[in-house]
């Protein structure tokens, strides 16, 4: 599988839009990696995990290919994950194809709900015959395309979910937005093989954050997989979700985690699982 980032900030993304804090100042200067469209990858091309508002840059700076993507994984309803109405530039009259693929999207109750209201109140109804709309519950696996995917119960907000994606042998763990995993997740990993991990890293100095993972969280969630013999030493640990309210720029990051093993993910980066 070959994964790609296309955003790696949380939900204000870097720079926060009217912020002028320090980094997000430096951002602005400096541009490259210090810059982070809210948190979003995508898998071969085909398969999509969240379709935050910046999708259409995201789009349009990575080289989204429009006749690939077939999926839509949903992690949760918050905004920064989920903005529905960006579904109707995917069909017609917005998209226009002599043979468009079939959208099939995968979410929690909650964000299905928030995709009827969607259509329902913005006169949308028409999105239901082009996009295949599926319900996922934790722990119940689903095959779509070439992959097998199963939910699992994220530490984040009611529904909230992470995703464990197999294809043709290889595992990745698309595991941000969660603070430390629940015990139940724990139970399902224990035993996995994993050959890739995506963690968030919202703050990394964060000493109270339930809700999103941190420095120590991300180390601590390392090190776990590695006792529980789902990643050799040498798998790749990546982390995403990154927020301004960290005070880091992508280099001072990437220096602080690179003594634990841990790899700052930036916009664009590619990475072969
Ligand atoms: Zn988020
Ligand atoms: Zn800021
Ligand atoms: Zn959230």
């Amino acid at each position: 599988m070959q994964i790609l980032f296309l955003g790696t900030g949380a939900s204000e993304g870097i720079p926060g839009v009217l912020c002028e804090c320090p980094l997000c100042e430096a951002a602005r200067e400096h541009g490259g990696r210090n810059i982070r469209r809210r948190s979003s990858v995508l898998i071969d091309g085909q398969l999509l995990i969240d379709l935050t508002p910046d999708f259409w840059s995201q789009a349009v700076a990575f080289h989204v290919k429009p006749g690939l993507l077939q999926t839509i994984l949903i992690t949760h309803e918050h905004d920064e994950h989920f903005v529905p109405a960006e579904l109707q530039n995917f069909v017609p009259p917005y998209r226009l194809s002599d043979e468009p693929t079939r959208l099939e999207l995968y979410a929690g109750q909650r964000s299905l709900r928030k995709l009827s209201h969607m259509m329902d109140t913005q006169g949308r109804t028409a999105l239901r015959g082009f996009i295949g709309i599926h319900e996922l519950k934790p722990f119940r696996t689903v095959k779509t395309g070439a992959y097998t995917i199963t939910p699992l119960p994220a530490r984040h907000c009611e529904g909230a979910m992470i995703f464990l994606i197999e294809r043709e042998g290889r595992v990745f763990l698309n595991g941000n937005d969660s603070g430390y995993f629940p015990e139940d997740t724990w139970d399902y990993l224990a035993g996995k093989t994993i050959h890739s991990v995506s963690l968030g890293c919202t703050n990394p100095s964060a000493t109270e954050s339930p809700n999103h993972q941190s420095e120590e969280d991300v180390v601590t969630t390392r090190r776990r997989l590695y006792q529980l013999g789902c990643i050799e030493s040498s798998a790749k640990i990546y982390i995403t979700h990154i927020s301004h309210t960290g005070g880091m720029g992508h280099d001072e990051l990437h220096e602080r985690m690179s003594t634990y093993g841990v790899t700052v993910a930036y916009d664009g980066l590619t990475s072969e699982v």
